[in-house]
């Protein structure tokens, strides 16, 4: 299959925007008072690209506003001449697209509850073939980095040029910080795997609450983001969907004017990097005694493996892996490591080791 990478991509067409390119609006449109407000509030801080609104709005649970449906569309329309600012709905099916087109909607964004559903993404896919607009693609609510990249890759097999990502977390049962956790890797990896597409941050589906917009925005900004997705409203406290997370354009512009945006300048293009040329020797250097490590790491796990062949014993030890897990977080702690981290980091150590421990032992069974 032909990938997004070998396609002729417009790589900078957000970069007509500025850097970071910033969309901001309310999470639905509501009332054309309430959106008119909204957007021409937002453009008087001079701090905002593109204005977002909600239309049609998937939600998690029926009973709660579904939005105001195709009625707003003209309400965008007249907040676009009011402004001058392009605007952007989401859709999430073929009579959304059709619709946001007959109305001269700018941009389209895919929601993660759609990415989620290779169906639905190619039906919007569809029906935008030979429609030259930019699409924005969410994260699918689950952390699944091919899924995020198939639904980019169905926009791009249909013709569409001026792609996007936007990260907005992924939902995780039992998380207490974040309404959707970041799991930066997925966005950093997305970055790696498909460099021609601006990537944008939402920190808002991200945090789920004011409080932490600044932090989760400028982590975004200092991992060189191309954009910001952030939701604000009029009366965010009475806003009909995601009351916690809103912010009025005022409180908007003041996040964004915090914000430190530092130059995307590479390293190695930088006069007198000989300091920095030393610290990445150590690090090589380190990475090497890492790997060869986990080599001899891996080496003792077949030994093991043989014992446990000739013993009948099963390859998970459950409590041996349960003390090994605890000492590493005990440990990992006080090397001011994150437990996700050592985590994540031990448990790919021990899933290869179990595995080397089956090749050998199902090897033992060819003979
Ligand atoms: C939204 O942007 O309001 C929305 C529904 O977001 P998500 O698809 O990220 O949940
Ligand atoms: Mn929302």
């Amino acid at each position: 299959m032909e990938t997004v990478t070998e396609k002729e991509i417009n790589k900078n067409w957000l970069a007509e925007h500025n850097r970071p390119a910033l969309i901001a609006g309310p999470c639905s449109v509501e009332t054309e008072a309430q959106l008119i407000e909204t957007a021409t509030r937002l453009a008087k801080t001079g701090k905002v690209d593109i204005i977002r609104g909600g239309i049609w709005k998937p939600r998690t649970r029926p009973g709660t506003f579904e939005g105001v449906g195709a009625k707003g569309l003209p309400w965008m329309a007249k907040v676009k001449q009011m402004t001058g600012l392009p605007v952007t709905v989401e859709v999430a099916k073929a009579s959304h697209v059709e619709l946001a087109l007959e109305f001269g909607i700018d941009i389209l964004w895919i929601g993660a509850r759609t990415t989620v559903n290779p169906f639905a993404v190619q039906e919007v896919a569809d029906a935008l073939r030979g429609v030259d607009i930019p699409v924005l693609v969410k994260n699918p609510i689950n952390p699944d980095l091919a899924l995020w990249m198939g639904g980019i890759e169905r926009l791009s097999t249909v013709g569409i040029k001026r792609l996007g990502a936007i990260h907005r977390g992924f939902s995780n049962y039992g998380e207490k910080i974040y309404r959707n956790r970041p799991q930066w890797q997925i966005a950093i990896d997305l970055k790696r795997r498909m460099p021609e597409i601006p990537l944008i941050n939402d920190p808002s589906h991200i945090c789920g609450r004011r409080d932490l917009l600044f932090k989760v925005s400028q982590k975004a900004m200092d991992l060189n983001f191309d954009g910001l997705m952030i939701e604000s409203h009029i009366t965010p406290d009475s806003a009909w969907s995601d009351a916690k997370q809103q912010i009025t354009p005022e409180v908007y512009a003041d996040l964004i004017s915090k914000l430190v945006i530092r130059d995307d300048i590479q390293f190695d293009s930088l006069p007198g990097n000989d300091q920095l040329a030393k610290l990445r020797k150590e690090i090589d250097f380190i990475d090497d005694e890492l790997m060869n490590a986990v080599a001899s790491r891996m080496e003792i796990a077949r030994q093991i493996g043989t014992f446990k062949k000739e013993n009948n014993m099963v390859i998970l030890q459950e409590s041996r892996w349960n003390e090994i897990l605890s000492k590493w977080i005990k440990r990992g702690e006080a090397q001011g490591l994150g437990e996700f981290f050592v985590e994540r980091f031990i448990t790919a150590i021990h899933d290869e080791s179990i595995s080397q421990q089956e090749r050998v032992m199902t090897a033992n069974d060819k003979k």
